[in-house]
C-alpha cells in the first residue's frame, strides 16, 4: 500500500521505506528528514536496531554514528543540542538544534511525531508527543525554547505532524476526558462519544486538532501546519502501533537533521 497523500510522499528503496513531508522537501538543500516504515524497526530492545539505523541513514545520507536520541519517558522536557554528544538521554522527549549534521531522532508506536523547522533562522525541532506530552504541551515548550535560544519567530516555523493514533482509533474513557478538560477546558469539540462497553462510556479523542489549536494560539501560522493525516492503527501493516500490536509493538523512528 502506498501512503502518499497531499502532504506526504511514501518512498521505497529496496526494503527501506519511509515517509517525507512534501513541504519539508522544498527545503531539501537545508534539511533531511524521514519517518520510518516497516520492515525496519527501531526499539531499543530490538537487536536489529543499530543495523537498521545504519541502513536507513545510508539511504538518507546521514551519519548514523551522530544520532541524538532518548529513552523517552512521556515528559515535557526538551533539550537544546549544541554539539554532538554520546550522552544517552532518558527523561527527554524533544530536541532542538541550529547545528548542522546532528540527526535528532524520536521513536513511535502511536504517539504523535512533530517536526519543527524555522525556515528563516534554520533551526529544527523533533518532538515526541504522546497523550501525556500533548497534555503537557511539549510542542509549545519546544517552540518557546526555539524563540528563547535562537530568536525564532513562531510565524516562520513549519510544523509537520507525522502518523499517530487518530480519532478513528483513539478510544479513551471518562478519566482521560476529565484530565484534558481540567487542563484545557471545553474539550467537547475534540471528542466523539462512543458506546458503553462493560459499563464504561467510551470516547474517541482527536489529539491532532488539539495540538494544532494550541500551536496556532502561540503564533504558529495555520497555513504552516502540515498533518500527515495517517493513523498508525489503521496502517499497522506499514508501521508499529501499540494499540494494534500491544507488547509486540516495535518502534518507528522520526529523524530530522540540518545539512
Ligand atoms: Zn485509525
Amino acid at each position: 500500500m502506498n501512503l502518499s497523500n497531499e502532504n506526504i510522499i511514501h518512498v521505497k528503496k529496496g526494503d527501506v521505506e519511509y515517509l517525507q513531508f512534501r513541504e519539508l522537501l522544498k527545503y531539501g538543500d537545508k534539511l533531511q528528514h524521514a519517518y520510518s516504515l516497516k520492515p525496519l524497526q527501531f526499539s531499543d530492545k530490538n537487536e536489529h536496531s543499530p543495523a537498521n539505523y545504519k541502513k536507513i541513514c545510508e539511504t538518507l545520507n546521514i551519519d548514523s554514528n551522530k544520532i541524538i536520541k532518548s529513552a523517552q519517558q512521556h515528559t515535557d522536557v526538551v533539550k537544546d543540542i549544541k554539539e554532538y554528544t554520546t550522552e544517552s538521554f532518558e527523561f527527554v522527549d524533544g530536541f532542538i538544534t541550529n547545528k548542522k549534521n546532528i540527526p535528532l531522532v524520536t521513536k513511535y508506536a502511536d504517539c504523535t511525531p512533530i517536526i519543527l523547522y524555522d525556515k528563516m533562522k534554520n533551526v529544527i525541532g523533533n518532538v515526541h508527543s504522546g497523550w501525556r506530552g500533548t497534555l503537557q504541551r511539549i510542542s509549545v515548550k519546544a517552540v518557546k525554547m526555539m524563540e528563547e535560544k535562537y530568536n525564532c519567530d513562531p510565524a516562520d516555523i513549519i510544523v509537520c505532524i507525522g502518523p499517530c493514533i487518530k480519532q478513528c482509533h483513539f478510544q479513551v474513557e471518562e478519566d482521560f476526558i476529565a484530565k484534558f478538560n481540567q487542563e484545557f477546558g471545553n474539550v467537547e469539540k475534540y471528542y466523539k462519544t462512543g458506546k458503553v462497553i462493560e459499563g464504561k462510556q467510551k470516547y474517541y479523542f482527536d489529539t491532532t486538532n488539539l495540538i494544532i489549536d494550541y500551536l496556532t494560539e502561540i503564533g504558529i501560522n495555520r497555513a504552516n501546519i502540515f498533518d500527515s493525516n495517517i493513523c498508525s492503527v489503521c496502517n499497522v501493516a506499514n508501521m508499529s502501533s501499540y494499540r494494534a500490536e500491544k507488547e509486540k509493538a516495535d518502534r518507528n523512528m522520526n529523524i530530522v537533521m540540518l545539512k
